[in-house]
């Protein structure tokens, strides 16, 4: 059981007091000098915890108001992990980690970086978002791709696919656009004729890839690897390009999670006899 903490002459000292301290001056209660004594300014610091959080204001640290300190550290670590500041496990402790990540926030937000969750550090805090991907991390690898593609609407719509999936943190890399019919022989010989698993249902001239009308995607990591799970990103970009004016391979019966088309109303009979968008 842990000893409740208060002013006492001579004064309390220990790693509790100092744990205390941390907490204290961590939250912009200014605690003074972190050295385990236990202190007139600490006892103001823990009155004016109290008082803030509808304690009972007595100066003294027991169980309760304890529970209190911890558990605003607490919620503080899990949001600084929330908003991309890590700081390790949520464990109510002011340790130097979480003093580090705070400082990082502040720093980030143009606030002086001073490692205390002051009133304004707090709002900012709470008001930030999950960090989302501000760039396409294959942009010219993607633009390659896309100026593959047949006309400028096809294009236009893709580079709004990608646009439309970071604004909702997803970055992709545009694997394919338009692939030649000797590139699809040789992937559909993949697991018939030669070693592999089969990739594709499509001959030469039976996908849409093969007029530039198609394009595969996978979502990436911030390093650029590729990210084949979870399943519903995919479904999260497919819908995107349904809305961008792409069919989202996702639907058929043979699912192609990775594959979205823009068919212009055209079949690929009709193309392969010619017919162009
Ligand atoms: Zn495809």
């Amino acid at each position: 059981m842990a000893r409740v903490l208060l002013l006492k002459n001579p004064p309390m000292y220990g790693s509790d007091v100092k744990d205390l301290q941390r907490i204290l001056n961590g939250l912009g209660y200014n605690a003074g000098e972190e050295d385990g004594y236990f202190g007139k300014s600490t006892e103001k610091a823990v009155k004016s915890f109290q008082s803030g959080y509808g304690l009972v204001v007595d100066g003294e640290v027991g169980t309760y108001t304890w529970s209190k300190l911890k558990d605003e550290v607490k919620t503080i670590q899990s949001q600084l992990n929330k908003v991309g500041f890590n700081c390790g496990t949520p464990d109510g402790y002011f340790g130097s980690g979480t003093k580090r990540a705070v400082r990082n926030f502040q720093t980030s937000k143009g606030l002086t970086s001073n490692g205390i969750v002051d009133y304004v550090t707090r709002i900012k805090l709470f008001e930030s978002q999950p960090p989302s991907p501000s760039k396409n991390y294959y942009e010219s690898r993607n633009e390659k791709a896309i100026n593959t593609l047949y006309n400028s609407t096809i294009r236009s719509a893709a580079r709004s696919v990608v646009a439309k999936a970071l604004e909702q943190g997803i970055d992709i890399l545009i694997t394919c656009g338009f692939r030649s019919n000797e590139e699809q022989t040789r992937l559909y010989n993949q697991g018939r004729t030669t070693p592999g698993n089969i990739v594709t249902y499509a001959k030469a001239g039976e996908s849409y890839h093969n007029y530039g009308l198609a394009i595969d995607f996978v979502p990436v990591d911030e390093n650029g690897n590729t990210l084949w799970s979870p399943l519903s990103t995919f479904t999260t970009v497919g819908e995107i390009g349904e809305r961008c004016g792409f069919e989202w391979g996702g639907r058929w019966k043979r699912k192609d999670r990775p594959h979205i088309e823009m068919t212009f109303g055209l079949s690929t009979d009709e193309l392969q006899a010619g017919e162009r968008p």
